[in-house]
């Protein structure tokens, strides 16, 4: 099937119709492990960023999951910087700045591409 030829499709968040299809990037956790899942084909919505993927990716990615993601299936590796608050502790910011907080950090989880 030709995908250009798709209709857009509204986003479940915004319900914006500007949105396309594309091969997206994400990052999961697995256990202790950070992983990265590339090519990934999603519908992305131009206006909120959010990105959703289709029945059948969630099928893979889930299977990738209950394998455990073994290491000799990975295509490469990437290094990846890690960085820490400190002593800053959650009292120490006001509660609204707070809840934007704990919203940035959920959302780095995923790597948008
Ligand atoms: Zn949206």
């Amino acid at each position: 099937m030709d995908t250009a030829e798709q209709p857009s499709a509204a986003c479940p968040v915004c319900e914006s119709t500007d949105t396309r299809l594309a091969r997206v990037r994400s990052a999961f956790w697995h256990n202790d492990r950070l992983v990265v899942i590339e090519d990934v084909p999603a519908l992305v919505c131009n206006t909120c960023g959010e990105q959703f993927y289709d029945d059948a990716a969630v099928l893979l990615i889930d299977r990738m999951r209950a394998s455990g993601f073994p290491p000799e299936d990975a295509v490469r590796e990437l290094r990846v910087p890690v960085f820490a608050l400190g002593n800053i502790g959650v009292t120490d910011v006001p509660p609204r700045e707070a809840s934007s907080v704990a919203t940035v950090l959920a959302s780095e989880v995923l790597i948008r591409s």
